[in-house]
């Protein structure tokens, strides 16, 4: 907890004037490991997924738009450790000057399932089909509000449905579901 900024006093304000902005914000799908308030006192989350197997930290700013997974671009894309993402928080804390906003409302189910279906589309590639990891979904996790349990059961109906768009298989290792994109089309 080397970075954790040092927390400033509470504002002393009625709690039904000013609503929650991320505080204690915890939504679905996201464990929340850090938080740092900006210069403006907007909260920055550093969390992970729910996914097991995702050992990644995302930073993301709940007063601007920042999002931040790791450094560097395309294939040298290094994820964040913990530490990373603390600095980075940190980092950001220091220079923004947003103010708090709404937290943002969770969708119904339909939209995070066309989402998903979205997802999937866009990740096929002509060269051949392509591995799905929920790990990818990071940056969505505190719009999607959704637990990896959910997002696995709703990528599962997909393949199910459209078995043209994406597969699904279990891992003979680990028996956890594996997710595949098809490969698009020419
Ligand atoms: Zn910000």
């Amino acid at each position: 907890m080397g970075f954790l900024r040092k927390r400033r006093p509470a504002p002393q304000l009625d709690s039904t004037l000013w609503p929650e902005t991320g505080e204690s914000w915890s939504p679905d799908g996201v464990t929340v490991k850090e938080r740092y308030y900006n210069l403006a006192h907007a909260v920055i989350l550093v969390f992970t997924s729910d996914d097991p197997t995702n050992i990644y930290c995302t930073v993301a700013c709940l007063g601007c738009h920042f999002v931040s997974t790791g450094i560097g671009r395309g294939t040298y894309h290094q994820r964040h450790g913990l530490k990373d993402a603390a600095e980075a928080a940190n980092a950001h804390a220091t220079s923004c000057h947003a103010l708090r906003r709404d937290l943002p409302a969770r969708p119904d189910d339909d939209t995070v399932r066309e989402q998903l279906h979205q997802w999937a589309s866009n990740s096929r590639r002509m060269d051949g089909e392509i591995q799905l990891f929920l790990s990818d979904l990071d940056t969505s996790r505190l719009t999607m509000q959704r637990t990896s349990a959910w997002i696995e059961t709703a990528l599962q109906q997909l393949a199910t449905d459209q078995p043209d768009l994406m597969r699904a298989e279990p891992c003979g290792y680990s028996g956890r579901l594996l997710f595949h994109a098809s490969r698009r089309p020419n």
